[in-house]
């Protein structure tokens, strides 16, 4: 087989279809040609056949045995096609022999070696092609072999004009088609080139474009949404990256100053011992501070990552909430604030213990930090439509205006910026809330409140 290896799909798509086209083609030429062929002569040996009859009916004898040429010669005259006839006797004498040519019938197949009778194909002595028709027939009892034989001239001829124009056409006709084929198939792929070269001009800092999309519907349509839709997620992972490592660079450059101020102070002022131990221990809770916010940001990645393996343990959701609440609680205290637990203490649901724990931490702990002293907080555990086991968090603090919702569970997504990175807080901990309740098909959400205070919502299928 010949490998189509051509450079592009064009002409690869054009080389196939017109090899295609052409067995096809050849292949159909043959079956008629054939077909005419067995057509023409089946025509021929009925004409064969009717001159037969007519022959057999004037074939007389005179009174010397002889065949009598008077009832043939009418039938030699009104002959349309050229023919032949013989009459032999059946030991192989030739009593009659006629025919509008002088050159008979060849003498290799005298009719006495050819006994069997029927329809046979032969050449004369001069080449013309022949059909033949032999068969014995009784003159007034007594037994002859008669051969009576056309001319296949006319057949032959009709066959070659037939191959003649189908060796003509034939190329004729697979050039029209290659030609066809080929500007259908460039026309076909020209959306392809328009889309290459769009797409070579799209880089890093022209990822907003996108490709043209002539039909929706067709597949160069599709191949073109896939792509786009692509490109739209490169865009918000490169956006998000690029938000990610401006906002992380930031918020490693907040504790890096002060580390720079609080050690130059130090240096600038030649005082006691006690002064350097101060300035020593301000300095490595910056450096704390830091060292809690890189830990974070890892596992923050190797969690966006999916390096993170997830348990799924059955978990008794009232005794979490209590073991976090009471991690907290000196924190509480601290402000003088009260903190109530109640709920259902049967609800159970199957998460990663420690993901959850963290999630129920960092929600207590906003609470705490965003409630004014003396204020209240309330967690909650219940079940909704006995689906979904629900902590509530409220808290006494400020709140958070609804333009800030969608944006909250964002990471380092501050609401009052200076207020909350003077409280500590690194802005990441409401953004692994989400995350934490996903993992057994949960979510989080911020109940809009009328006056002030928040209330959160951890939901988790029971
Ligand atoms: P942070 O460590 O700064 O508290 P979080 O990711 O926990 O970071 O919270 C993101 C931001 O959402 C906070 O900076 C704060 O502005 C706001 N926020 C979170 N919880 C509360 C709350 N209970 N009351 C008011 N504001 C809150």
């Amino acid at each position: 087989m010949i490998r189509l290896r051509s450079r592009n799909v064009r002409t690869r798509l054009t080389l196939w279809y017109t090899s295609i086209l052409a067995g096809l083609l050849i292949l159909y030429a043959l079956g008629t040609t054939i077909f005419l062929f067995f057509n023409l002569r089946h025509e021929l040996d009925r004409g064969l056949r009717r001159d037969f009859e007519l022959v057999e009916e004037r074939l007389r004898l005179t009174p010397e045995n002889t065949i009598d040429p008077a009832g043939l010669k009418a039938h030699h005259e009104d002959a349309e096609v050229e023919r032949w006839l013989e009459v032999w006797t059946i030991s192989g004498e030739l009593l009659y022999g006629s025919g509008n040519r002088t050159a008979g019938l060849p003498e290799k197949t005298t009719p006495v070696e050819q006994r069997k009778s029927g329809y046979t194909s032969d050449r004369l002595v001069d080449g013309t092609r022949v059909r033949v028709l032999t068969e014995l027939h009784a003159i007034e009892g007594r037994e002859v072999l008669v051969r009576l034989a056309h001319s296949e001239e006319r057949l032959w001829h009709e066959m070659g004009e037939f191959i003649g124009v189908l060796l003509l056409g034939l190329p004729v006709a697979l050039l029209l088609a290659a030609i066809g084929g080929y500007s259908l198939a460039r026309r076909a792929l020209q959306p392809i080139d328009r889309m290459a070269h769009q797409a070579e001009a799209i880089t890093a800092e022209r990822l907003k474009e996108r490709l043209p999309i002539e039909n929706p519907h067709d597949e160069l349509g599709h191949l073109g949404q896939v792509f786009n839709s692509m490109l739209e997620r490169i865009q918000s992972s490169f956006e998000q990256l690029k938000r990610f490592t401006a906002d992380a660079s930031h918020e490693l450059r907040t504790p890096l100053t002060v580390l720079r101020s609080v050690g130059e102070v130090g240096l600038h002022n030649h005082k006691d011992a006690g002064h350097y131990r101060e300035v020593i221990s301000s300095m490595l809770e910056e450096v704390d501070r830091m060292t809690r916010l890189v830990e974070s940001l890892l596992t923050l990645s190797r969690a966006d990552a999916g390096h993170i393996q997830l348990k799924q343990e059955e978990i008794a959701l009232f005794d979490l909430v209590q073991e976090a609440l009471n991690l907290l609680t000196v924190l509480a205290e601290e402000k003088k604030q009260t903190i109530s637990l109640d709920g259902d203490r049967r609800l159970r649901v199957v998460a990663d213990r420690m993901v959850l724990r963290q999630a129920l931490i960092n929600l207590i702990d906003n609470a705490i930090k965003y409630s004014p002293a003396k204020g209240e907080i309330a967690v909650r555990v219940h079940s909704r439509e006995e689906k979904w086991a629900v902590v509530e968090v409220e808290d006494s603090g400020p709140g958070i205006p609804p333009e800030h919702h969608e944006r909250l569970f964002e990471r380092f997504y501050r609401v009052d910026k200076a207020r909350s990175r003077e409280m500590g807080g690194a802005a990441l901990g409401l953004y692994t809330v989400p995350w934490a309740a996903a993992v057994p098909s949960g979510r989080v959400e911020l109940q809009p409140q009328a006056s002030h205070g928040c209330i959160f919502q951890l939901i988790l299928p029971q």
